[in-house]
């Protein structure tokens, strides 16, 4: 374990500066960004943050204090698959921004503070984001943000070898305070709507199941391969125009499967819409609608994440609804702030109660994008 170790004592020299990305929670809009869909995510107050120093060698060291290992290499070995651990989501970030032709040369980086790691809540976006701020300050690299997504992602599908559609990168870079972000994933156009629960005397619970189910990968293939079969059934490029009428002409099998696509995004609409109009504490239901549909029409939740919404909404919550890939993960709940504690305890009790591990609860507080500190 690095941890307790420093820049100056790892690097033998001082960083050239601090990076910060956030990590982030999807309000609603699941499953549906590989169908073109719409997501609303935004930041949240849990950072990662990049101490980093350019070299003007190819030599790249990577360390971490919440994680053991690294990387210490040249960026011409970095590439599909390599190195395997960890250090790939930050190198990767170089190999990427390298490959798209810009002039990337090594670095020192230390990962010092980190979202949670595997909490559902995008640690892996986070890590990738700032380590791109960083190299494109410490380069001097006349990026926009919108043009480190893709570097991000390149890092995590080829380099890590993870599926990842992009939304954790858009919002852990765009994110405004105050805002969650709307991403239309049919032409990674963004827009901030505004969300600030607080301000409106609600709170947006977190509730991490700590369950993290392994099969969640090939279920997530699988899904896809539904979602893309259905589209192709249609003669449609994607399911983001279908309608309900269109959908009777499907095979029983796809049906439940393409109509959580086609509502879920209808939801996400009319949630911008209550957003817009200044009226968070009334997408509650959306929340909850959201939820069943990812639990019966799609299949991606699992007891840990039922109990969860249920025990929310038993204590008061006006909504809640799994939120990220599912198969364990995180929950969300929205509630008046002033029930939020009784809902918390709540719900660590019907954990207690069926015999699952302790949750792990926190406030999510839409906060600001990526940033040099
Ligand atoms: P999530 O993104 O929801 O946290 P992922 O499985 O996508 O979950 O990413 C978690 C992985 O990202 C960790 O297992 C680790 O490999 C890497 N990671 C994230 N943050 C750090 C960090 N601060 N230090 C080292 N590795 C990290
Ligand atoms: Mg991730």
């Amino acid at each position: 374990m690095t941890a307790g170790a420093s820049f100056q004592g790892l690097f033998d020299r001082e960083p050239d500066g601090r990076w910060a990305a956030p990590g982030r929670v999807n309000l609603i809009g699941e499953h549906v960004d590989y169908a073109q869909g719409l997501c609303l995510p935004f930041a949240i107050a849990e950072h990662t943050v990049v101490e980093a120093a350019a070299r003007d060698d190819d030599r790249v060291r990577i360390r971490s204090l919440a994680e053991d290992g690294g990387f210490d290499g040249s960026l011409d070995g970095v590439g599909p698959g390599a190195p395997g651990a960890w250090a790939g989501y930050a190198v990767g970030v170089l190999w990427a921004l390298r490959a798209a032709g810009h002039p990337v040369r090594g670095m020192d980086l230390l990962v010092t503070d980190s979202v949670p790691l595997g909490a559902g809540l995008s640690s892996s976006a986070a890590l990738e984001c700032s380590t791109a701020l960083a190299v494109t300050d410490l380069f001097g690299l006349r990026l926009g943000r919108d043009a480190l997504i893709p570097a991000c992602i390149r890092a995590e599908n080829e380099v890590v070898g993870a599926a990842t559609g992009g939304m954790d990168q858009a919002a852990s870079l765009l994110a405004t305070t105050g805002h969650a972000l709307l991403l239309d994933t049919r032409d990674g156009a963004t827009r901030q709507v505004p969300f600030a629960p607080a301000g409106e005397g609600l709170a947006l619970i977190v509730i991490d199941t700590r369950v993290r189910h392994h099969l969640a990968d090939g279920q997530y293939g699988a899904r896809r391969a539904a979602v893309e079969k259905a589209a192709a059934a249609l003669g449609m490029p994607s399911l983001r125009d279908a309608t309900l009428a269109d959908l009777e002409r499907l095979d029983p099998d796809l049906l439940p499967r393409a109509r959580h696509v086609v509502t879920e995004i209808a939801r996400v609409a009319e949630t911008v819409a209550l957003l817009d109009a200044g009226r968070p504490g009334d997408i509650g239901p959306l929340l909850d609608a959201s939820h069943a549909s990812l639990a019966v029409d799609y299949e991606v939740s699992c007891a840990e994440l039922d109990l969860a919404c249920a025990a929310a909404r038993e204590a008061g919550a006006l909504g809640a609804r799994m939120t990220g890939g599912g198969f364990g993960g995180s929950a969300i709940a929205l509630v008046a702030a002033e029930r939020a504690e009784a809902m918390v305890a709540h719900v660590t009790s019907a954990f207690a109660k069926a015999g699952h591990t302790a949750p792990e609860i926190r406030e999510a507080v839409p906060s600001a994008g990526a940033h040099r500190l």
